[in-house]
């Protein structure tokens, strides 16, 4: 953590310079807190999962009545639904096709999941 005031090397978890006091830039927040109301969406661009959408598309078409796209993308819970369910009786599953294709459906941390 560069000081911008005097230049100083600080710790990373400073607050403030040790050499002159002035407060540091803090480290970068996490993906997640990007979208905020009060930031320009241009300026910190919205994140997106690191699973893939197709592979989603190709697990749900193929082996979604078992849930295995929910597994994929971190939804354990509703995963075990699926599989003990079929799918929530086929209804559920023609639901996640149609959201990933349109690319709505989303992984565990609410994230869309990427092209
Ligand atoms: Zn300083």
């Amino acid at each position: 953590m560069i000081c911008t005031q005097c230049g100083r090397e600080n710790p990373m978890d400073a607050a403030f310079c040790a050499g002159c006091g002035a407060p540091l830039p803090q480290p970068s927040t996490p993906p997640y807190y990007y979208a905020q109301p009060n930031m320009p969406p241009y300026y910190y661009p919205q994140p997106c999962s690191p699973s893939s959408r197709w592979i989603a598309f190709i697990l749900c078409f193929f082996v979604g009545v078992l849930g295995i796209h929910r597994f994929y993308v971190g939804k354990i819970g509703t995963g075990l639904l699926y599989l003990f369910t079929g799918g929530l009786f086929g209804i559920g599953w023609l639901v996640d096709i149609i959201m990933i294709a349109c690319g709505s459906f989303t992984d565990m941390a609410g994230l869309q999941l990427k092209i």
